[in-house]
């Protein structure tokens, strides 16, 4: 039995005010959610504002990239036991986002997995396709890839422990969602790749996923969940999403 699982990854969005508000409709329409597992990954500044607003709540949350390093001389980096100190659950780590804009490799997200794993926190490994390497038919071979990378640091074991988006990056913010049967393809490669360690773990879709597209994807069998960007800045609409995994 794989537990669904729901994650809004805010990006950079949202005040303190806007995060008040967002978290606050959260709770407040919260219903018909009872088996899913739903999370939210704030921007860093708002950690503390959320962990005071989802106390009392079912919604846990964590942070959307964590430093490979424990601690240290590392400007403007972040580490586990930061994200621990405000009861951060999980952490993104390798979003398309930051692998093309921070230049992140795929040995840097392992680094980052192991030192979100081995500290307590759930990592969220990000992989998927470019547009471009969808086209040329390399689809699996570089998500074998970004998974080989963290399976060789931590083990097949280890990153069974965490959670795994599929999100094809051509799909992102895009409105271009991927098919149910296209992501069902890739999901059912990533459980392979995993092999009997992964039975248990959740591999969410992400990628302009809406209330709308919800349902058809999280019919699939391999598809555990969703990792949702847009769609998590409207309370109503995550919730939408939230309600379509149970
Ligand atoms: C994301 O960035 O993780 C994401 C899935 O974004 P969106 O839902 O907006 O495509």
């Amino acid at each position: 039995m794989r537990r669904p699982t729901v994650v809004g990854n805010w990006k950079m969005n949202a005040s303190l005010e806007q995060t008040t508000n967002l978290l606050a409709g959260l709770t407040e329409g919260w219903s018909g959610v009872h088996q899913a597992e739903v999370a939210v990954c704030v921007p860093y500044p708002y950690l503390p504002k959320t962990a005071e607003l989802l106390e009392q709540s079912n919604i846990a949350f964590g942070a959307q990239d964590l430093s490979e390093h424990a601690s240290g001389a590392y400007t403007g980096q972040v580490s586990a036991d930061m994200l621990l100190d405000f009861g951060s659950k999980y952490v993104i780590v390798g979003h398309s986002e930051r692998r093309e804009y921070q230049n992140e490799s795929s040995e840097l997200v392992a680094q980052k997995f192991e030192a979100a794993a081995t500290k307590g926190l759930i990592p969220i490994l990000c992989v998927g396709e470019t547009l471009d390497e969808r086209e040329k038919e390399r689809t699996f071979d570089v998500i074998g890839r970004q998974l080989r990378a963290v399976t060789e640091r931590c083990g097949l074991g280890g990153v069974a422990k965490g959670v795994v988006a599929y999100e094809p990056v051509w799909a992102i913010g895009t409105g271009r969602s991927a098919t149910p049967e296209m992501a069902q393809e890739v999901h059912a490669y990533i459980r392979e790749v995993l092999g009997p360690e992964g039975d248990h773990t959740a591999i969410l879709y992400g990628g302009s996923v809406k209330p709308g597209s919800a349902p058809a994807l999280f019919a699939q069998e391999d598809i555990d969940g969703a990792l949702v960007g847009g769609a998590s800045l409207k309370a109503a609409d995550f919730l939408a999403i939230c309600r379509a995994a149970e």
